[in-house]
């Protein structure tokens, strides 16, 4: 039998290969778009008519190309992204494939016009249906321009398939909008059949999603703003209430490349679990930032599905950052996050970029102690306020969707079943819980004890305790923590210790009690998940030596607790998760009067 194989001639498999990375207008769209991206410009321009078909034409401002580089980037596995296969695994750029130009120019009559701002004179290239038409000197401006035009023109059977121009222009827009969206920095145009569609300016990420997806939204999102050393989320998610029947505002990005992932989705909608009706859409527009090597963008041609290399954790961390958004907006009616294995980084936020706050935190501070209402000489009443407009925020995003800003008015602060601090504000009421905010505020205190040890009060009559042999292992292991708390604690004979000292501000309590529900609380917070040493026993500490539900407390400790509760690094949960604190306002006391 004779030979029979051939090798496909170069346009040929390109025009094969086109097949997977171009399959309608909005394709070339993305892959454009993403180029000017990529070639760092800052303002881009995407022209189309009769929903692409007969044109698509991208302008941008970036890097632009040399005179070979422009003939050179219609060749297939022609990029400038990547050298070595190691490279597959930083990728920072959009595209690294070096396919899209050699698969888009073998479909349809393309034109290229770039300039690099070194050169005197721009470059045209021409090419039809991958065949080389013509390359020469142009005049142009910096940048690079594409135009697009009759796709598919030699393959009729593809060219059949495209639907509609409202279609096709609908899928355009739905590209525009995800590469858009994902760069708040880069101005973009779109203009269809002469008609300008969208203009959005460079700005913040919260004005570049009302540019693109209506004024409308303003008050139906909150911001999440996470960072734990793996992994950051940041964005906005819709309100419980904004939720909708159909899905339609569903954005997750991926190192700023949109993306579909059941997976994730799931873990976001979860984080609504109770929130909203089965089967209602949450809306969301959310960036998880990642190590480039922890993903793998290479299992897709158009690159819009990634593997995870844990994906568990993404998981987790995405739905307790989701969920505290809600909680933090107070949103979510009671978030317990014990229940979350999660747990861990819902309290690390070693790596948020939180400011201190501008109220000095005085460490010393017992409201248990004679006197200590008397108060060194702050305003009370700006005292919310300032911390409010102090309050952590990243960056790059602005605070709108912080806490409303609204002054304490302290003069009108009482108890309520001596449980919550009930306080008045400019916009209605505060109300907070009298042991959750003390739990935090102690908690805050005993952690920093690693670098800032407690006191310790010596015992005028050191107390013996009797332990198990199980506690006196546990006391032996704890022993360093301890002492950085201000326990001075000896061992006195087999399974018994003498408590010698105490922290200085527990001095008024019972020392036996205050070790033995330390140790319940240490072993209890043990079972549920596995703590950090520390980080256990400050919470098991806090938790155990905190004013409780059903103590009276003088107005100046109020007064006290509420600033030092505002004060803390994060004062909207308590160390075990519970919301601390709930606003009412005005509007809401106004509208428990309205009849419908
Ligand atoms: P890839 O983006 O995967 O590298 P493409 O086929 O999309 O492959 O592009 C090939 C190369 O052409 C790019 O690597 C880049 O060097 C160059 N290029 C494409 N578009 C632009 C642009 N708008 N500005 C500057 N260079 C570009
Ligand atoms: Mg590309």
């Amino acid at each position: 039998m004779p030979d029979i194989i051939n090798l496909l001639p170069e346009n040929i498999a390109n025009q094969i290969a086109a097949g997977e990375v171009v399959q309608r207008p909005a394709s070339v769209v993305k892959e454009l778009l993403e180029n000017s991206v990529d070639a760092g410009a800052t303002h881009i321009t995407l022209i189309v008519k009769e929903g692409g078909k007969s044109l698509i034409q991208i302008t941008d401002n970036g890097k632009g190309m040399s005179e070979t580089d422009a003939r050179m980037c219609f060749e297939r596995h022609a990029t400038s992204k990547i050298k070595t296969a190691d490279d597959l695994f930083t990728i920072s750029t959009k595209g690294f494939r070096g396919e899209a130009l050699a698969a888009i120019s073998s479909v349809a009559q393309v034109e290229l016009k770039t300039k690099t701002p070194e050169a005197t004179a721009g470059t045209l290239v021409a090419i039809e249906g991958g065949t080389f038409v013509l390359q020469e000197p142009c005049s142009c401006g910096n940048g690079t321009s594409f135009s697009v035009k009759n796709l598919f023109f030699n393959v009729p059977a593809r060219r059949n398939f495209l639907k509609d121009d409202a279609v096709e222009l609908r899928h355009i827009i739905d590209e525009f909008e995800r590469v858009a969206m994902a760069h708040c920095d880069i101005s973009f145009k779109l203009i269809s059949n002469g008609n300008e569609i969208y203009n959005v300016l460079s700005g913040s990420l919260l004005q570049r999603i009302l540019g693109l997806m209506g004024s409308t939204l303003k008050d139906k999102v909150v911001a999440v703003n996470e960072d734990t050393p793996n992994i950051s989320i940041n964005g906005y998610v819709g309100t419980p209430a904004s939720a909708k029947k159909k899905r339609g505002l569903q954005y997750l990005f991926v190192n700023n490349r949109f993306i579909k992932n059941p997976y994730i989705e799931h873990a976001i909608k979860n984080a609504y679990f109770q929130l909203i009706p089965d089967g209602d859409y949450p809306a969301y527009f959310l960036f998880l930032t990642v190590l480039p090597k922890t993903i793998d963008v290479n299992i897709h041609p158009t690159k819009t599905e990634i593997k995870f290399e844990d994906e568990k954790t993404v998981y987790a961390i995405v739905k307790t950052s989701v969920k505290r958004a809600l909680g933090k907006n107070n949103l979510a009616p009671s978030i317990d996050f014990e229940q979350d294995p999660s747990l861990e980084f819902a309290y690390s936020k070693t790596q948020t970029a939180t400011q201190t706050p501008r109220i000095e935190y005085n460490p010393s501070y017992n409201p248990f102690k004679e006197g200590a209402a008397s108060n060194k000489n702050s305003d009370w009443k700006t005292l919310y306020e300032g911390y409010i407009n102090n309050a952590p925020q990243t960056p790059t995003q602005e605070p709108l969707f912080e806490l409303p800003k609204t002054e304490v008015l302290f003069d009108k602060i009482f108890q309520l079943q001596n449980k919550y601090i009930v306080t008045l504000t400019t916009d209605g009421l505060l109300l907070i819980d009298q042991q959750r905010a003390h739990e935090r505020i102690l908690y805050e205190y005993y952690k920093k004890s690693k670098q800032q040890p407690v006191h310790s009060q010596q015992e005028l009559f050191p107390q013996t305790v009797e332990l198990s042999s199980h506690d006196a292992m546990l006391i032996q292991e704890l022993s360093d923590d301890l002492k950085l708390l201000g326990f001075d604690i000896a061992p006195f004979g087999k399974d018994t210790v003498v408590i010698q000292g105490t922290p200085v501000d527990l001095s008024s309590l019972n020392s036996v009690e205050v070790l033995n529900g330390l140790l319940e609380n240490y072993k209890l917070n043990n079972l549920d998940v596995k703590l950090d040493r520390h980080e256990n026993i400050c919470r098991a500490l806090a938790q155990n030596t905190s004013i409780k539900y059903g103590k009276e407390l003088h107005t100046d400790e109020m007064k006290l607790l509420v600033e030092h509760l505002f004060a803390c690094e994060e004062f909207s949960f308590s160390p075990h998760g519970k919301i601390i604190y709930s606003q009412i306002s005005q509007s809401d006391i106004d509208k428990l009067f309205k009849r419908n």
